[in-house]
């Protein structure tokens, strides 16, 4: 086999997989159970949570496309998460970014209340993190690059370079990027984690997970784990996350135009303090943007001028992005993280993590980018009217 490259993986990953009607979309195999060939003599899949065929397709093409050996596909990224965790016992550190997504936040460290295991929370962006890694000699490492809301870079190899040193592993949660952007496997992480909810899916209508290991032995010890709890994906969710990934790269290269422009039109407007997109030279990490991703992504985060009820009446003039949490679907998504998606956060840990009352962050779609520009631009003329 030639070695493809990522958005003909995408589109033919499991075309050739109906042998009985050459189906050219690959059939939903609904069926729970399967019927023995003959007695003790099982076929490929034998019960539903074990094993599903479409399962089985979508978790080989993020494999691939992830340059794992193996993909597991979960009931949502939360399982995905979670299922990482089966890795440690209660005497393993496990050592997490202090801002990683907040639901992975409160597992990390419910688990850690109840004695399943020990969490070392570590600030990746400073010149310390790597020693304090190094200190905790942690047994599983997880990052998060870019990191929510505000778009910090963490540096992936050194990350790697140091967990190295202690025999750790290192777990990179890729969400905000996907595989068409980012690679962690390559740059010397062990699992990659997916919710595939997001741009993987992208279509807002699917909450998924994933799980990609670099070696077939993490990935069998895993598979194992998630038949074992029994939180492995649905055949039809794992059909439509299929559907979605088909246009994965297609889809990812107009989010991060449009994202692109919508990070410079901000950044000269007068009524914005500041904007946070890896993609804009600006960007205190744009360098290592350039290096270790191979595209922006579709985030873009920013302060405006003003206090919390300027962020109100900005949230709610706006009329082509709509005001919801989530992210990665074609349709733009507007949010104020601080009561939204960071409202349980504390507010001296919140604004610490850079989440103040006057952060807004945009889900950039795939709609005309006049459009959406148009629209931000009457938002802002009406702030300035009382
Ligand atoms: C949404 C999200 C998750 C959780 O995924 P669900 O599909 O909502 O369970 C984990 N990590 C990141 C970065 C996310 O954005």
């Amino acid at each position: 086999m030639p070695k493809l490259n990522k958005q003909t993986i995408a589109v033919r990953h499991g075309i050739e997989a109906d042998q009985h009607h050459g189906a050219v979309v690959p059939p939903i195999y609904l069926s729970t159970t399967y019927s023995f060939a003959d007695f003790d003599t099982k076929r490929q899949y034998d019960y539903g949570r074990s094993g599903n065929p479409n399962r089985d397709i979508l978790a080989e093409a993020l494999a691939e496309l992830e340059g794992g050996a193996r993909g597991i596909i979960t009931a949502t990224g939360m399982a995905a998460v979670h299922l990482v965790t089966q890795l440690l016992t209660p005497a393993d550190t496990l050592v997490i970014p202090h801002d990683c997504y907040g639901g992975s936040y409160r597992l990390f460290t419910s688990l850690a209340k109840r004695g399943l295991l020990q969490v070392k929370v570590v600030d990746f962006t400073t010149a310390e993190c790597y020693q304090q890694l190094i200190d905790a000699k942690p047994k599983l490492v997880w990052i998060e690059t870019p990191s929510n809301p505000i778009l910090r870079l963490t540096d992936i190899k050194s990350v790697c370079a140091a967990a190295a040193q202690v025999g750790a592993l290192v777990a990179a949660d890729n969400t905000f990027l996907s595989p068409a952007l980012q690679n962690p496997l390559a740059q010397g992480c062990d699992v990659v984690v997916h919710s595939t909810t997001k741009y993987i899916n992208g279509h807002s209508d699917v909450v998924g997970g994933a799980v990609i290991c670099k070696t077939p032995e993490l990935g069998e010890e895993l598979a194992w784990w998630a038949n074992n709890i029994g939180i492995t994906g649905a055949p039809f969710d794992s059909y439509l996350i299929l559907r979605g990934l088909r246009t994965l790269k297609v889809r990812l290269r107009q989010h991060e135009e449009n994202a692109q422009a919508i990070a410079e039109y901000l950044e000269q407007h007068p009524g914005v303090e500041k904007v946070y997109y890896p993609g804009l030279a600006s960007h205190p990490q744009h360098e290592l943007a350039k290096a270790q991703q191979s595209g922006f992504g579709g985030m873009v985060s920013f302060d405006i001028k003003g206090e919390l009820k300027d962020s109100a009446k900005f949230l709610t003039s706006v009329q082509q992005f709509t005001l919801a949490e989530s992210l990665g679907g074609v349709e733009s998504l507007i949010c104020h993280p601080a009561t939204m998606t960071h409202a349980g956060m504390d507010k001296e840990a919140r604004l610490a993590a850079g989440v103040g009352d006057t952060l807004i962050r945009i889900s950039v779609g795939i709609e005309d980018q006049e459009d959406l520009i148009a629209d931000l631009e009457r938002a802002f003329a009406q702030l300035h009217q009382s």
